[in-house]
């Protein structure tokens, strides 16, 4: 088959379009998965770059999210058949341990994940397990169906899961833009909340708007803490989704309402911000980490996915052959959704 692997960890040149094996059949509990397409995620330039610390096998196929349709299956395999249309769980765990156990493989210190310690989606086939089959939401393309899986589900345990969004409350979302943000703002509108968002960009906050967010602050031009406190009457933002974190976090925390929540899922502008412990404390409010979610999370949200017919954002579709490309467009940070490589030509 035709897959983008890495021979040693570097740049995005190091991404090469070449001839691999094809994923066989070597357990009963496997199932391979004749990709249509797969999407980029922020982790894939982490392993490419060797960021992670993560040994990992050479040569490597990247890629945590794709979808396609079901060409083989083991002979144990009951939940899934040829020909099944699906979307990707991508994290099994040690099967073991305690989180395992109670359905949190992705909390496991022996998670495997596709396109990190496993082949990933940037190729033709994946193998993968009939427990990370899941059907793809009926009104999705093939590309939808790739793109929604990481973000929605890390979105979905922020959110709902641990942050517990309510219908009325107003949700603050940090940097709009990435697939992430673009995610919680269609969550948040359809579980009823008012969206405040801000981004250093124009464009994007026009875009943020078509997509339902009831204000845009450009957090170059203005300080998003005052603008919040205008909007909300001086009471702040219930949830706050701040996953840029750096030297804007302060402002963040500036922003909660009493009792507020403050979720994030990365950092991408610094992982080492300035907690105000006073506010913390003075407002009782909550941080909370957040990262991925479990099967149980992912039911929850096919089945609101299925009820709400959100469809993801896609920025932009490149073919599997000019993932370097692509890569380079997420890195550069130009996005407005997902970045999707089509895998099927
Ligand atoms: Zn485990």
């Amino acid at each position: 088959m035709k897959a983008i692997r890495i021979h040693e960890h570097g740049g995005v040149d190091k991404l090469r379009y070449e001839q691999a094996p094809d994923p066989k059949i070597t357990s009963p509990k496997d199932v391979i998965i004749k990709l249509q397409a797969a999407a980029l995620n922020h982790i894939d330039i982490w392993v490419r770059m060797g960021a992670t610390g993560m040994q990992i096998p050479m040569p490597h196929i990247l890629g945590a999210d794709g979808a396609g349709i079901v060409v083989d299956v083991g002979n144990d395999v009951k939940t899934v058949k040829t020909g099944d249309k699906v979307c990707l769980y991508s994290f099994s765990g040690c099967g073991q341990c305690e989180f395992c156990l109670s359905d949190r493989d992705f909390m496991c210190i022996r998670v495997r994940a596709l396109g990190e310690r496993l082949d990933g989606t940037y190729a033709e086939y994946v193998k993968v397990v009939p427990e990370n089959c899941f059907p793809i939401p009926s009104y999705m393309t093939f590309d939808e169906a790739a793109a929604f899986p990481l973000v929605f589900l890390t979105v979905w345990r922020m959110l709902v899961s641990n942050a517990r969004l309510q219908p009325g409350e107003s949700i603050l979302i940090i940097g709009i833009g990435g697939g992430v943000a673009s995610a919680a703002l269609q969550v948040a509108k359809r579980i009823g909340a008012r969206a405040v968002v801000t981004s250093g960009s124009d464009q994007k906050i026009d875009r943020a708007k078509l997509l339902g967010a009831d204000y845009g602050i450009n957090h170059r031009r203005k300080n998003f803490a005052d603008e919040v406190k205008i909007i909300t009457d001086n009471r702040g933002a219930d949830v706050v989704l701040d996953s840029v974190a750096g030297e804007l976090w302060e402002k963040s925390l500036a922003s909660l309402a009493h009792g507020g929540r403050l979720v994030t899922c990365g950092a991408t502008a610094g992982g080492q911000p300035n907690d105000d412990l006073d506010v913390l404390i003075s407002k009782e409010a909550k941080i909370y980490g957040s990262t991925l979610g479990s099967r149980e999370d992912f039911h929850q949200l096919l089945d609101f996915l299925n009820a709400a017919q959100i469809h993801p954002v896609i920025d932009r579709k490149f073919p599997l052959r000019e993932a370097a490309a692509a890569q380079q467009h997420m890195e550069e940070a130009r996005q407005f959704g997902k970045i999707v490589l089509q895998t099927s030509e």
